[in-house]
């Protein structure tokens, strides 16, 4: 039987799955493994199922790390000649670049920056390994955690994964190894991995680069599961899925288990005017979706937020977001290599112009994180953000408004997940 605080501590881990703000990151897993395991419910999410009692110390360390609770920034860099932007957050460098390795480039989500920095800091012996995500052999919509130790390895796990990938479920096991690595994960995966750095000294000992996506958040399963419907596929028909990649940004690429190829391109997966472009409750109140915890974040450079269609089998590049003497350092040797190539310097005018959506989401976030707090809904803590000071730049009625969807959005139930089914 569980201590009644732990059950109440269970209680708020399962509030947090009700109120939809579990984005599965899977660190619940990572740190109580065998009580807590992460599970596709019948929904398609991934999201923890307590199938033992936790030790009371981990229930502690998932309450105070996961990146629903807690969301914060890094402090600044000591004595460091960082920029600070209130949008864009400390930053020391913005430039374009892509994988000096041609099939990296090709295979890559946009410019293949990521695998040619994880290959690269494999190959110069700086880590033994990447930890990162590849598709799910269970489930090809989404992914599952990778351990990389060769450039084959970065490769097979190339390209973005816009489905339920829970990169930390095994974190315990990685840190056991005792090995240096780099992390590349979504914001909200390195948030968590920051958070549990205070109670895991082992975490800032051996996360040598900390690498990100700029994440207008996954597609939730049923969106993913309506795309395939459109093509007369059944989700559990489909064999292999690539997003995007070979291209800029390339096909959508599905496969089936009986032989079907499906190619679709970015706007039929997202909407013309991204119009099916739906997200996971926890992804539109995000805090941080342009990984403030990261050493270098790579995003897309698409002029006015979106790809150009007549650009979709070109070559294609990133801008990196350099945030760290770490990360400038990495930049520097990897482009000393041939490993990365470096384009032109960006700025701050062109990011607002590349990622409108991340504007509009930092503007957004403070007032709809209002709207679940008057809802009496949990709400993460945040420190470094910004999200106040940009909220007090827009007026009182914007403000309200957003406020005020948010509320009708948990009234009508559009903040809630039903109690895990597990199928
Ligand atoms: C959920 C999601 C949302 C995104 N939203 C935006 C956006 O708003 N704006 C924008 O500019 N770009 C967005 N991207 C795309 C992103 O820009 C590119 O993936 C990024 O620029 C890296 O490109 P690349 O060519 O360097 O990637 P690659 O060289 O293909 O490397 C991508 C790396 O990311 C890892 N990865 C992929 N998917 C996941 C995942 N779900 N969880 C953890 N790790 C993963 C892979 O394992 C790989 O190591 C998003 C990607 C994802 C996965």
């Amino acid at each position: 039987m569980n201590h009644p605080d732990t059950s109440e501590k269970l209680r708020c881990l399962a509030d947090l799955v009700e109120q939809a703000m579990c984005i599965g990151c899977g660190l619940c897993q990572g740190l109580a493994g065998g009580a807590i395991r992460m599970a596709r419910a019948k929904s398609g999410y991934l999201l923890p199922e307590v199938t033992g009692p936790p030790a009371e110390g981990d229930i502690d360390a998932i309450l105070a790390c996961c990146p629903s609770r807690q969301v914060r920034a890094p402090q600044p860099e000591e004595g460091a000649r960082q920029n600070h932007d209130p949008v864009w957050g400390a930053y020391r460098r913005l430039v374009h670049g892509w994988a000096g390795d041609a099939e990296l480039r090709f295979e890559g989500a946009s410019g293949g920056v990521l695998s040619a920095l994880g290959a690269f800091v494999l190959a110069s012996g700086k880590v033994d390994f990447v930890l990162h995500a590849r598709a799910a052999r269970d489930a090809p919509a989404g992914g599952e955690a990778a351990l990389s130790f060769s450039r084959t390895d970065i490769l097979a796990g190339a390209g973005s994964r816009y489905g339920p990938t829970a990169i930390l479920a095994g974190i315990k096991e990685v840190l056991d190894l005792g090995r240096p690595f780099a992390v590349i994960g979504k914001p909200c995966d390195l948030t968590a991995l920051r958070n549990f750095a205070r109670f895991d000294a082992r975490v800032d000992r051996l996360v040598k680069y900390w690498l990100s996506l700029v994440c207008g958040g996954f597609m939730p399963p049923e969106g993913t599961n309506a795309f395939l419907a459109r093509y007369g596929i059944a989700p559990e028909e489909v064999c292999r899925l690539r997003y995007r990649g070979r291209g800029f940004p390339g096909p959508t690429r599905v496969e089936t288990w009986d032989g079907r190829v499906v190619e679709a391109s970015y706007y039929d997966f997202w909407g013309e005017n991204y119009d099916r472009w739906t997200l996971p409750h926890r992804c539109k109140i995000c805090p941080d979706s342009i990984g403030e915890a990261a050493d270098i974040v790579a995003a897309d450079p698409w002029p006015g937020g979106g790809p150009d269609p007549e650009d979709a089998h070109a070559a294609g590049s990133n801008v990196m977001i350099v945030r760290t003497g770490a990360g400038e350092g990495l930049v520097a040797a990897a482009a000393a290599d041939g490993a990365l190539v470096l384009g032109d310097e960006s700025d701050i005018v062109q990011m607002n112009d590349y990622q409108p959506h991340q504007v509009a989401r930092k503007h957004t976030a403070w007032a709809r994180l209002e709207g679940l707090r008057a809802e009496g809904r949990l709400v993460p803590e945040t420190a470094g953000l910004r999200i106040e000071e940009l909220a007090r730049r827009m007026d009182e009625a914007f403000n309200a408004a957003q406020e005020a969807g948010m509320r009708a959005r948990v009234r009508a139930g559009k903040a809630s997940e039903p109690r895990p089914d597990w199928g």
